[in-house]
């Protein structure tokens, strides 16, 4: 099957799914491509800051968003010995340290407004294999498989939002630097207990961290930080001295967490990197989010970085003069911040311990 479209954008998570609505919105021809079969299946984080809710509120998504189903963060609790001892309150004018907004809930959003302009279409259960280029070296399109089925869409632009292992960035050659940032991360879900507020509580295990964020519809995430690689020695050890740690921690969740979590078998390992690339794109490729500046989870900038991204390239786009994306223009603008805010992201880790010394 051939496909014509302006801009073709590979990867329907926050930051393609965004692109894909402004750029439809603009009436440019525009094909989203995601190789799951259905949004909000890629693991990714939830907490929308206030820059990201800048942006949907700019476009009019916010109040979608929110009938969907959110929930604002209301304090910051670092705890000790089953206690809090510091509490951090938001910004008045900000109201909040973070929203915490399902993925499906966003993207389900996004792609619902994107699908009311002709020009926008999308195909999920459909993995871009291959970029496509012209006998100067520029890129006009992608070689995507679909059930076994392969399909040739040819474009202007490709637009590579397709994350931290990104096939846009690596077929267009884009070197990418990663730096390794000494821990990786189990990842569960338990259910809230009655009456708990929507919260980030933190505390430390060893010298690593150990968080947990209030949910919305009732739920409590745990991101605990362990030392890089150290997961399959970890797991050979008896789990119920490692899950003491948490309810001595945090004793009100005693309950939930040992329903909820009896074995390693309950937490998702993730191993965290970031990235930056050497380019934004060139020749017919333009990178947005994870696949030109991976994030680690700290400090929730990822996906609010991939809505900026995305946003800002939407701007540039002129449906007549695609071809004449400047993308160093994008480049300029962006690269910078996201780099300030991996530095952030690197403070904070470091940095991390510092909280608990009056406590200890
Ligand atoms: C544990 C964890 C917690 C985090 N917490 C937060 C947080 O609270 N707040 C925050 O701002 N950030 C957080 N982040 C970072 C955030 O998840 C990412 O920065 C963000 O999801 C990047 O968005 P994106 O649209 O660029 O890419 P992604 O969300 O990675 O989406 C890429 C999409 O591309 C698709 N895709 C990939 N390859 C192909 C292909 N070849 N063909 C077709 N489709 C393809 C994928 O299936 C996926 O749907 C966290 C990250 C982790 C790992």
């Amino acid at each position: 099957m051939n496909y014509k479209v302006d801009v073709c954008i590979v990867g329907a998570g926050p930051g393609g799914a965004l692109l894909a609505y402004l750029l439809a919105k603009k009436d440019v021809s525009v094909l989203l491509l995601e190789q799951h079969a259905a949004v909000g299946k890629a693991f990714r984080g939830e907490h929308l800051n206030e820059e990201g809710e800048t942006i949907l509120k700019e476009h009019g998504l916010f109040e979608q968003v929110e009938k969907q189903g959110l929930l604002r963060m209301e304090k910051l609790e670092y705890w000790h010995g089953g206690k809090p001892f510091k509490t951090i309150l938001p910004d008045p004018q900000i109201g909040h340290l973070g929203i915490h907004v399902p993925q499906i809930h966003l993207l389900s959003v996004l792609l619902e407004a994107a699908e009311e302009y002709p020009s926008y279409s999308s195909m999920m259960n459909t993995k871009v294999v291959e970029l496509l280029k012209d006998e100067s070296g520029n890129y006009h399109g992608v070689r995507a498989m679909r059930d076994g089925e392969e399909m040739v869409i040819d474009c202007q632009l490709v637009v590579g939002a397709d994350g931290r292992y990104s096939t846009v960035r690596k077929k267009a050659e884009i070197e990418t630097t990663i730096r390794k940032h000494g821990f990786d991360l189990l990842w569960a879900r338990i259910p809230a207990p009655d009456n708990w507020e929507p919260s980030i509580r933190m505390a430390l295990i060893g010298d690593k961290q150990l968080s947990l964020f209030t949910q919305a519809k009732g739920y409590i995430q745990i991101g605990w930080n362990i030392e890089e690689g150290s997961f399959p020695k970890l797991r050979k050890q008896p789990f119920t001295p490692f899950i003491d740690q948490l309810v001595e921690a945090f004793p009100e969740l005693e309950e939930t967490v040992r329903d909820s979590i009896q074995s390693w078998k309950d937490f998702v390992l993730l191993d965290v990197f970031s990235s930056t690339s050497k380019s934004w794109g060139n020749k017919g490729v333009a990178l947005i989010g994870d696949a030109v500046h991976t994030m680690t989870p700290t400090g929730a900038f990822g996906l609010n970085s991939s809505l900026k991204d995305a946003d800002f390239l939407a701007s540039l786009i002129d449906k007549n003069l695609i071809s004449k994306l400047n993308n160093m223009e994008c480049a300029n603008q962006r690269k910078l911040e996201v780099e300030k805010l991996q530095a952030i992201q690197i403070e904070k880790e470091q940095t991390f311990a510092l909280n608990f010394v009056v406590a200890v």
